[in-house]
């Protein structure tokens, strides 16, 4: 099943096993069950610490991690190879008993959940963002045995799945919990386990305080530390937009990298500086005093600062219209590479015809049955060479001047409303999914009436980064800089890092 690479890097691996592991297998007579009993055994037999036993367990095939006399929650209900692989041997490594690498923060923080929690987590081998969410539950499964946590992969459990629109689609005891790429932080937030806002009374007066954990964030941070200042950093999670990228071939002297990979490193290099980073909270009104500036979290606490640095990103835009909300996850999707496979042979949409929804329709093209795109003007505005690679797909259509009115469906789309603009007349496609590809909007609205923004939301910056507001600077994507990319927003964070070191000299 595996080749000689993968099988080398993997013994190299299995030697950091600490324990024993028990794989409890549970398999039909079918051919997925064949795999997966091909790929425990092989893996079984790399390692003289690993046994393999016959089980029944809730799904067929399926297999539980456990130690010898202790079942540890975690299963992986299919076959975890393709972006599974890795959160199968982290799950083997976890158990066999390798320290993870979390803060003791956050484990004391999974220590303490008394409730009995049974996560599932529908995936596709083919999504980026899942194997994120496998791992921190798995990871979590493995800390508190109340916890239990099986990866569901939706294309082999296809009946299970039938609902399941987006990966990866997380439950918690049967009721939907999330969906979307969430780390342990994220999760620990949702489960109200959030750090209290005990942990911040002590934090004293920051010279810097950077809001948001992106690029930008990571930039402005490692800047101001390299000065010498007081810094922190608040944010819900570290690498920002980076978290939901795929490939990343952009950023200049780095010839190829994944967003987790980005992400991962962006953390280690704040890490190696004296930067307070506060993870799983949320700024959520700004107030400037005379001397200082306070930023109140989404947990009750209020940190001050002499200067800020707004660097909280931006989001997918949404269309705004009937049954995008309804249908969210039930056939509205914003994230091509992780739902597409959950569109195979089905007729989909792509709702932009700017440079990404051309690339997210050429990339559904080799899944959906079809795709037809709707570009609001006239003209589609990505670049030429993307539009060539659209019209020479068979299966593609380009509807333009196309405003989309409404997303219809019953228990999901079935269908989507558009106006034709130069006749006046609305028209119906038959669809299985939307995917809305128009932009991002800015992470601005907890800035209040503080901050001066433009018509989009986007902070108004000089090119110093400098806001209206003496002693707060902004940075990345949330601003009204023209371009949207990872190396611009670091390039504008180390500006706003070097203009707030400049105000704290002179103020
Ligand atoms: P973000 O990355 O958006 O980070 C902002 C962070 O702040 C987020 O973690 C957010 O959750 C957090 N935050 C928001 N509000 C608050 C709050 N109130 N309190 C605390 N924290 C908050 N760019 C490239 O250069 N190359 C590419 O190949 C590329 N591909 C992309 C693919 C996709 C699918 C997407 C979505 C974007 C891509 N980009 C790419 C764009 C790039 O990711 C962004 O330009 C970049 O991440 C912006 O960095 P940022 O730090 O300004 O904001």
């Amino acid at each position: 099943m595996l080749d000689q690479g993968l099988k080398n890097q993997l013994s190299q691996l299995l030697d950091l096993m600490e324990g024993d592991v028990v794989f409890k297998v549970s398999t039909g007579t079918d051919e997925t069950s064949q795999k997966m009993s091909d790929l425990v055994n092989e893996v079984a037999e790399m390692s003289p610490r690993i046994t393999v036993e016959q089980t029944e367990l809730k799904r067929s095939p399926s297999f539980s991690v456990n130690r010898p006399g202790e079942n540890t929650g975690i299963t992986f209900a299919g076959v975890p190879l393709g972006h599974e692989f890795n959160s199968f041997v982290l799950a083997l490594l976890q158990v066999s008993g390798r320290a993870p690498k979390e803060e003791q923060s956050v484990i004391d923080q999974i220590k303490g959940i008394n409730d009995t929690l049974h996560f599932e987590t529908f995936v596709s081998l083919t999504c980026q963002k899942c194997p994120d969410v496998v791992q921190a539950l798995n990871l979590m499964s493995v800390i508190n045995p109340n916890i239990t946590h099986t990866m569901i992969d939706g294309a082999v459990f296809k009946e299970e799945a039938e609902d399941i629109m987006a990966v990866p689609s997380i439950f918690l005891n049967g009721e939907q919990f999330g969906s979307g790429r969430m780390t342990v932080t994220d999760i620990l937030s949702e489960l109200g386990q959030g750090p209290d806002a005990s942990e911040f009374e002590d934090k004293g007066l920051f010279d810097v305080l950077v809001v948001g954990g992106g690029p930008a964030s990571a930039s402005s941070a490692i800047y101001a530390a390299r000065k010498g200042l007081h810094t922190g950093i608040v944010a819900d999670r570290i690498g920002g937009q980076v978290n939901d990228t795929q490939d990343i071939e952009n950023l200049i002297s780095v010839k190829k990298t994944t967003g987790t990979t980005l992400a991962t490193n962006l953390e280690e290099h704040i890490k190696d500086y004296n930067i307070d980073v506060m993870k799983g909270v949320l700024a959520e009104s700004l107030n400037k005093t005379d001397d200082h500036i306070e930023i109140t979290l989404n947990n009750g606490a209020t940190l001050r600062t002499k200067t800020l640095i707004v660097s909280t990103g931006a989001r997918w835009r949404q269309l705004g219209v009937p049954g995008e909300q309804e249908f969210a996850n039930k056939g509205v999707a914003y994230c091509p590479h992780c739902d597409g496979p959950l569109f195979e042979d089905k007729d989909v949409a792509v709702v932009g015809g700017g440079n990404s929804g051309v690339e997210a329709a050429i990339d559904l093209a080799g899944i959906c049955k079809s795709v037809t795109l709707l570009e609001f003007g006239a003209e589609m505005r990505a670049d030429k060479v993307l539009q060539e690679r659209l019209h020479s797909l068979s299966n593609t259509t380009v509807i333009t001047n196309a405003a989309t009115k409404e997303i219809t469906g019953d228990d999901r789309v079935t269908g989507l409303t558009y106006e034709d603009m130069q006749s006046n007349v609305q028209k119906q496609l038959d669809l299985d999914g939307v995917f809305v590809q128009i932009g991002l909007s800015p992470n601005t609205e907890w800035l209040g009436d503080t901050v001066s923004r433009n018509k989009m939301g986007e902070i108004e910056v000089d090119r110093l980064g400098a806001t209206n507001v003496p002693g707060i600077f902004a940075a990345g994507d949330c601003t009204d800089q023209r371009y949207k990319q990872i190396i611009i927003s670091m390039g504008s964070g180390a500006t706003a890092a070097l203009s707030a070191f400049d105000y704290l000299i002179r103020n």
